[in-house]
């Protein structure tokens, strides 16, 4: 690696602290959850990783360490936003994971989106044969539907009408991460 983009490590403060200072978060397990002060929510959509020294919202796509979220919080530059941190100026090259977490974002969206399809098409399926139900053994097979259903709708209505919080849940839980 060159000097050119070896990055050069500076102390930066704890994001959770910083972030803590201006919205309320919430913890669960390693992450915190809060309402994106970038754009206006009534759910929180903002997530920080204190392991990482990251945030993300889901909502709006703002994303970075300690030092973006002054940058934005602020509307200054990034030596701005070291100098609002007490750090002092040291080249640093700025957040290079910027686009890829929009990348992530995108596809967090597309699964989420995709597994919902899913689900509304198991129910369809299950509803239809539901109708054609005649004999016992019809019932039989349409068993494993009965047993699934009142989860799959419990879903769906987490995913449709929930918090970001719980579809993240869902998207953790339902395999979607590789
Ligand atoms: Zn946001």
């Amino acid at each position: 690696m060159s000097n050119m983009t070896k990055r050069i490590a500076i102390h930066k403060p704890d994001i959770l602290e910083v972030i803590q200072q201006h919205i309320e978060l919430k913890q669960n397990g390693v992450r915190y959850w809060g309402l994106c002060l970038f754009h206006s929510e009534k759910t929180p959509s903002m997530m920080v990783d204190a392991q990482k020294q990251t945030f993300i919202c889901f909502g709006c796509g703002a994303g970075g360490d300690v030092v973006t979220f002054i940058q934005k919080l602020h509307g200054v530059d990034f030596r701005g936003a070291l100098k609002l941190l007490g750090i002092s100026g040291q080249p640093y090259r700025p957040n290079p994971e910027l686009q890829k977490q929009k990348e992530l974002i995108k596809d967090y969206r597309q699964r989420l989106r995709a597994y919902e399809d899913k689900l509304c098409e198991y129910l369809r399926t299950g509803n239809d044969c539901k109708r054609l139900v005649r004999t016992e053994e019809d019932l039989d097979a349409i068993a494993p539907f009965f047993h699934q259903e009142a989860h799959i709708e419990y879903l769906l209505d987490c995913l449709q009408f929930g918090t970001e919080e719980e579809r993240f849940e869902i998207y953790m839980q339902g395999g979607l991460i590789e």
